[in-house]
């Protein structure tokens, strides 16, 4: 469990307070960043900032009718029929320096930004954890020039991911939207070869953040455990995405799961987890602060987000 009281930045904390309803009105006012506490361990929760999907009711739910979907977004304080879709990295401070889960989308300097805001160096960071090769999660690897943009981080990625991901097979059997991902995915990592390292669930990958397999948006998808003592925050990545649309419906799936039967059982499995075991929970496509706790609300799920 996550003590509020032990919430750091009283500024940032303070600044959170005008800011979310502004943002359930859909307006553009995002915090940037703010610090939560796990036990001992600081994890700074960092926007590299967002992309408005125009029309969310269409050709992105793939089992939900258009009304269904704007009904579930109107239900959930955003207006539709766009959606606006946040990115937001975790970065904890441990006993071995700064650890990165996941590492933005490289298409804007908002992370480097906002990053240096939070007083988080990027020459600092030690280790860059990924819970999959989707393009929003791996293109912060590379600084425009095409150079580490990470420059002393060492990479550890999910065995299944980086094994599918690598596999020629994989990539000539895969559809033409998914087929560029392949290619992506080797330009990204080039920069880091000789620093990479694969685990499994189940992994400790740095002091306090073990993997936990959360398969089905891509075949290796995993989440990240960040405990101290008593204390726990789960990373989720895209196990779960926009709540107003698959915490409330955890039936439903996005374009983006590409095993949407794994990814529903996944869902269903973690939303359980998280609204038994009263675990906070960080999403990548939160919006700020992009972190609460799941509480069940009517046949689904509701994010309750830290105030
Ligand atoms: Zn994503």
């Amino acid at each position: 469990m996550m003590d509020r009281r032990t919430l750091l930045a009283a500024g940032t904390a303070a600044a959170l307070a005008p800011a979310l309803p502004a943002l359930a009105q859909g307006t553009a006012v995002t915090p940037a960043f703010h610090h939560v506490m796990v036990g001992g361990l600081r994890a700074t929760v960092v926007n590299d900032g967002a992309v408005t999907r125009a029309d969310a009711t269409r050709g992105f739910v793939m089992n939900a009718q258009p009304d269904q979907v704007a009904a579930a977004l109107q239900a959930g304080g955003t207006p539709g029929p766009a959606l606006v879709n946040p990115y937001n990295v975790t970065i904890i401070r441990t006993a071995v320096g700064l650890v990165m889960l996941d590492a933005g989308t490289g298409a804007t300097p908002a992370l480097m930004v906002n990053m240096r805001n939070a007083g988080l160096d990027p020459a600092q960071v030690v280790l860059i954890a990924h819970t999959h090769f989707h393009g929003d999660h791996i293109g912060g690897l590379l600084a425009a020039d095409g150079s580490a943009a990470f420059p002393n981080a060492r990479i550890a990625v999910p065995e299944a991911e980086w094994n599918f991901w690598t596999d020629p097979a994989e990539e000539s059997r895969a559809t033409e939207a998914r087929r560029p991902g392949f290619a992506n995915a080797r330009r990204r990592f080039a920069p880091y070869d000789g620093r990479i390292s694969r685990f499994a669930p189940g992994a400790q990958v740095a002091p306090g953040i073990t993997a936990m397999a959360t398969h089905g948006h891509s075949p290796g998808h995993v989440s990240f455990l960040v405990a101290d003592g008593n204390a726990q925050l789960l990373v989720i990545g895209d196990a779960i995405t926009t709540p107003a649309l698959f915490m409330a419906n955890p039936d439903w799936y996005p374009v983006f799961d590409m095993d949407p039967t794994m990814a529903v059982a996944t869902r269903k499995r973690l939303l359980d987890q998280l609204a038994t075991d009263r675990i906070a929970v960080v999403g990548y496509h939160f919006p700020m602060p992009a972190t609460g706790m799941v509480e069940r609300a009517g046949s689904g799920y509701r994010l309750v987000p830290l105030a």
